[in-house]
């Protein structure tokens, strides 16, 4: 059923109320929706509106396929157009949502028998919380690149052994210095999938460091954020 509220705007089942919002960093925030109304795959991502703003934008979904809320994780840009906007909601206001959108992400039989390698910069983390928290026994490391220690967003989530943050402006991670200063001295196996999402310079850089340890593009799935 639909109501028609000021502006016109039709209020239909792609509103949500938001719920909570979870400040993690002086930048970073999640934002907590309640259960998504459509199936998604972990790794897609949806599109994201202000009830009485006309632009949108996309984010990863952070929640698991079966969480009993619908979150992502935003972080706030200087002078953006829509994170400073969506870093002033309150709970109890209304967002668009649309989707799932996008193919990242692995078949569930993947899921149990592979072997992963997440590389994420930023809030790049998202969707590999999604397919952790999906896939509780995926046999994953995951790697991350931050600018300070506190941008390790959710890190007790992970398993110690398997979550590498490499801090590029303080010491306190497990390697000082960019993702892709640690990712040239590693070593994985001849079928490891490799999954990078977050900026493009990192990307194409941890791109071409994979080429050349030998991996082919087929094995390599990338999500570019901005
Ligand atoms: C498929 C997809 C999934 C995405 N998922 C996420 C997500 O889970 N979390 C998230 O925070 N963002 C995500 N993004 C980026 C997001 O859609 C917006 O671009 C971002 O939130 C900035 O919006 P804005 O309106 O505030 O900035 P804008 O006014 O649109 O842009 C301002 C400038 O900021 C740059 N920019 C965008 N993102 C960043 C960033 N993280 N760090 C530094 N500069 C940036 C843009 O390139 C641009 O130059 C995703 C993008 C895509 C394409």
């Amino acid at each position: 059923m639909m109501n028609l509220i000021k502006h016109d705007i039709k209020i239909d089942e792609s509103f949500y109320k938001v719920e909570e919002i979870r400040h993690l960093t002086k930048e970073t925030f999640s934002l907590k929706l309640p259960k998504a109304r459509f199936p998604f795959k972990a790794g897609q991502h949806l599109s994201l509106g202000i009830h009485g703003d006309y632009q949108s934008r996309e984010y990863s979904i952070y929640s698991s396929e079966s969480d009993p809320n619908l979150e992502v994780l935003v972080k706030e840009i200087d002078h953006g157009y829509f994170t400073p906007k969506l870093r002033k909601l309150k709970a109890g206001d209304l967002v668009e949502v649309h989707g799932p959108f996008g193919k990242f992400g692995m078949e569930p039989l993947a899921a149990q028998t592979g072997k992963f390698v997440f590389i994420a910069s930023g809030t790049g983390i998202a969707p590999f919380r999604s397919m952790v928290r999906t896939y509780p026994e995926i046999d994953y490391t995951l790697i991350h690149g931050v600018r300070y220690a506190d941008e390790s967003y959710d890190w007790q989530e992970y398993a110690s052994d398997r979550y590498i943050l490499c801090t590029s402006r303080d010491a306190k991670g497990t390697y000082q210095g960019r993702l892709t200063g640690y990712l040239i001295n590693c070593t994985f196996a001849p079928e490891t999938d490799f999954y990078l999402c977050g900026n493009s310079d990192m990307i194409f850089d941890a791109l071409e460091i994979l080429k050349q340890k030998g991996f082919e593009r087929e094995q390599i799935h990338c999500e570019v954020y901005f």
